[in-house]
């Protein structure tokens, strides 16, 4: 008689599909976490061979207001915090010439949808970028941000992703997604794009012949069926259009946000913060379970990142065991996990991460935005 682990194995190794009862089986904690590691290795392996990805990168967030103000959120803040800013056009071409000064290959450009910009601000950031540094591959914009562009010029969404196609922009980063569930959007980002919302972005974005990414924000409020059900939810829009290129688990960092840490001093009462909410911070354990389960259950999805700035150095190296095929980008300059308290370093050079990759036993592979090999660097 096999256990129910033995017959996922089974299942895993013949490349039949996983259902969620195998998914919320493989979350539980008495579930051994080696065992469920090494069947995502299965999946890498069959996936990736023996290789690991980064990526030689720069982030861009030309502003922190941010009209939606989510609860969730430690970067954004109104107009007339001290914290606000918002960068000129010339600050944005000076990062776009930093960035290709230090070879990369990628801006990664998102922010807050500030009340006062209009969508032409964000159309010029795109098509200046693009003219001052066409060999840079623009990836903007989340789908929350597309879905305002398309609200504040009254067009469909595909017609604005047309325009920002044609104005540079390459492929779309895969934010905003958070967590799908209805009801814990109500409470972690009630205002802002809802899961139907950022599906259909991506679903146009991938008809246009537009890569893109998908990110799931957890440890916060979600139980692990809801972890589950957005992993199912990406799962049945990638089978329909092939467009994702990657799976990002993002753990959640609850410093400087509403969410109030489970077992602390309630800080954002103290500060008569409003909607404070209960929430468990991740594990390690958590996290590199969450990484291997998000690479049994997205059969569909070529890769799965372990993004070093949210997972921490050490965690994302190890993931690098559990289903993760890539390691992200050298990531110069990234303000938004830095600003909810993640403790990892700003930016990582090109020798670090090749280090890490080769210390975990796999041979680095410098990638572009589309998962092409990049060429010998001068
Ligand atoms: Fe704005 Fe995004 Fe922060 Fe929400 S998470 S407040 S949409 S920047």
């Amino acid at each position: 008689m096999l256990t129910q682990i033995e017959r996922i194995r089974t299942k895993i190794e013949s490349g039949e599909r996983l259902t969620a009862a195998d998914g919320e089986f493989l979350f539980r904690s008495e579930v051994d976490l080696h065992a469920v590691g090494e069947l995502a290795d299965v999946v890498r392996r069959r996936k990736n061979g023996n290789v690991a990805y980064y990526n030689v990168n720069a982030h861009l967030n030309p502003t922190n207001v941010c009209v939606y103000r989510c609860p969730l959120c430690a970067y954004s803040c109104n107009a007339d915090d001290p914290r606000a800013f918002v960068m000129s056009m010339d600050e944005m071409l000076a990062r776009g010439q930093e960035a290709r000064d230090a070879g990369c290959t990628e801006l990664h450009i998102v922010g807050g949808v500030h009340p006062e910009k209009k969508y032409e601000w964000y159309l010029e950031i795109i098509r200046q970028l693009h003219r001052a540094f066409p060999q840079l591959h623009l990836k903007a914009w989340t789908a929350v941000e597309i879905d305002w562009f398309s609200q504040l010029t009254g067009r469909p969404v595909e017609s604005v992703l047309e325009e920002m196609q044609s104005a540079g922009l390459r492929s779309l980063p895969g934010g905003g997604a958070e967590i799908f569930n209805p009801e814990i959007r109500r409470q972690i980002c009630p205002r802002k794009a809802d899961a139907t919302t950022w599906l259909h972005v991506h679903r146009t974005a991938h008809r246009l012949g537009l890569r893109s990414n998908a990110t799931m924000l957890y440890g916060h409020l979600e139980t692990t069926a809801h972890r589950i059900d957005h992993l199912l939810q990406l799962r049945q829009l990638q089978d329909k259009t092939g467009g994702f290129q990657a799976f990002v688990p993002l753990s959640f960092h609850p410093e400087n946000t509403r969410l109030i840490p489970k077992g602390t001093v309630p800080f954002s009462l103290q500060e008569n913060r409003d909607s404070p909410q209960i929430v468990h911070r991740t594990s390690a354990l958590d996290d590199l379970r969450t990484v291997a389960v998000g690479r049994l259950m997205l059969d569909n999805f070529d890769h799965v990142k372990a993004y070093w700035v949210s997972l921490g150095l050490g965690t994302a190296q190890v993931a690098l065991a559990y289903g993760a095929d890539d390691l992200d980008g050298t990531v110069r300059r990234e303000r938004i996990h830095h600003a909810a308290g993640a403790p990892s370093p700003e930016a990582l050079s090109v020798e670090q991460l090749q280090n890490l990759i080769r210390e975990a036993g796999r041979d680095p592979i410098d990638r572009d935005s589309l998962y092409q090999q990049v060429g010998v660097r001068p």
